[in-house]
């Protein structure tokens, strides 16, 4: 491209692989010569990276679409595109509704678009590429990161499950897991570059290696395969599937000095009948058992879990086997959503019949009952020292520094600039029902695994 380059804003709805890929669209936007932007009223190019997971998400989307109509009619030069799982699902429909869009591409051709770009700007008229033909690609965008120390590693995409609610199988496909060779390359070249976590992504992790031949086949060999990446100090992986975690998975994260001992597993539901029609493949105590294991194997563990309220024929006494399965677990975190019907999927074909008021009680009734454990885990830890990476300084409190412990937590303390990207060692002070607050008692820049080790073992102790 010649002159000035166009600049792109690529607007992100949705879940961390829709992050992931707009990172890497970005990466491969820059080697194609486009220039990136993340002011949207200024740009040449706006790609709305989108979700259907949730039908708010997709309402959301649309009424932002909406809004560009005066300004696409008005400014000749200016191309509006829409990206991932609502461009693959809606596909022409979308060009239907809003005739002023350039550019709708799916989540299977999602890296042609620099190209795609090139065609509607040359005048050649608007695109429409929704084909599943397969291809699926893990191409990998350096520099292109979450923060300057943590980065998302694809390892896998797509999924086999067919949850009875889930758009995903249909808008992003079969589960393909990726190479563990091209994993290990990536993450060796993020180390290289200054990152110090990375957090493996798959929409069902644990049952990564599928299809690959291999003796590291498994999620267990490929994090043992990172946990040698030099320079690297954390691994996390995520979302995992209650069924499909093995005993190796467990054992790897007891076993391997950098995998975090933090497992996010949503659970969806306490209620087996709610379970057998949300096709989980796991009863409640199924997953009970689950935690103990995990919690047997791993001393240091924390989980986090995903709840669904509402779902189509869910009752009083269901919902409240899913609040005691929450109150039970006692979850460092949980993701709470209320259940809307996606087009394709099974559910969407039985009444919708949770009143929308029952859903929001039900939903605010697990959210406090989480809040409740989460002030009552957090003040429990004050007093504790803590490994904490280091990001930089705090956004609430630029004047402190924040990182987060081993189990995801966010702390906030003092100490200077220049420490972030390594490992401290912090003593918890105070706590908010969010955040704790602490000391920093000794800050650590070795990177070798001994003086991992020795941080580990001091992890959980008390001052
Ligand atoms: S496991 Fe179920 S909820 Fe998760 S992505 Fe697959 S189908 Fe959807």
């Amino acid at each position: 491209m010649s002159g000035t380059p166009p600049t792109v804003c690529i607007v992100t709805f949705g879940c961390q692989m829709n992050k992931l890929d707009s990172q890497l669209l970005r990466g491969e936007l820059a080697r194609s010569g486009f220039a990136l932007t993340d002011d949207a009223a200024r740009a040449d190019v706006v790609l709305y990276n989108t979700c259907s997971v949730r039908r708010h998400a997709e309402d959301r989307v649309l009424s932002h679409l909406g809004s560009y109509r005066r300004r696409a009619l008005r400014e000749g030069r200016f191309v509006l595109g829409v990206i991932g799982c609502m461009a693959q699902r809606l596909g022409p429909k979308l060009i239907e509704r809003f005739g002023f869009l350039d550019l709708v591409c799916g989540t299977h051709a999602f890296l042609r678009v620099p190209e795609y770009l090139r065609h509607v700007m040359a005048g050649q008229g608007p695109i429409v590429d929704v084909e599943g033909d397969g291809e699926v690609s893990f191409a990998r965008a350096p520099g292109m990161r979450v923060g300057p120390h943590r980065a998302y590693v694809s390892v896998m995409r797509g999924c086999d499950n067919f949850c009875s609610y889930c758009i995903v199988p249909y808008v992003r496909g079969r589960e393909v897991s990726r190479p563990p060779q091209e994993v290990v390359e990536e993450v060796e070249a993020l180390s290289a570059d200054g990152v110090r976590e990375v957090i493996l992504l798959g929409q069902n992790v644990n049952s990564y290696g599928r299809g690959l031949d291999g003796e590291d086949a498994g999620l267990a060999g490929l994090l043992a395969l990172v946990n040698e990446v030099e320079g690297l100090r954390r691994i996390r992986f995520v979302t995992s599937h209650p069924r499909d975690m093995s005993d190796a998975v467990l054992g790897a994260v007891a076993g391997l000095v950098r995998v975090c001992e933090y497992l996010h597993v949503p659970a969806q539901s306490g209620s087996d009948a709610v379970l057998r029609r949300m096709n989980r493949g796991y009863t409640a105590a199924d997953y009970r058992h689950m935690v103990r294991r995990a919690r047997e194997r791993i001393p240091a563990v924390e989980l986090a879990g995903d709840f669904m309220v509402g779902f189509p024929g869910e009752t009083d006494a269901e919902f409240d086997d899913t609040l005691r399965l929450l109150r039970d677990v006692r979850f460092q975190q949980s993701f709470i959503f209320k259940y809307s019907p996606r087009p394709q999927t099974r559910a969407a074909n039985w009444p919708d019949d949770v009143p929308d008021e029952v859903k929001r009680e039900r939903n605010q009734r697990l959210l406090a009952a989480q809040e409740e454990i989460d002030a009552e885990r957090r003040a429990a830890m004050v007093g504790r020292r803590v490994e904490v990476l280091v990001d930089g300084p705090s956004k609430s409190d630029p004047a402190k520094l924040s990182g987060r412990t081993r189990q995801n937590d966010i702390v906030v303390f003092t100490g200077d600039r220049s420490l972030a990207g390594t490992l401290g060692t912090v003593r918890l002070t105070d706590s908010t029902v969010l955040t704790l607050f602490g000391e920093l008692r000794q800050a650590t820049v070795q990177h070798g695994g001994t003086e991992l080790a020795r941080l580990r073992r001091g992890h959980g102790g008390r001052s």
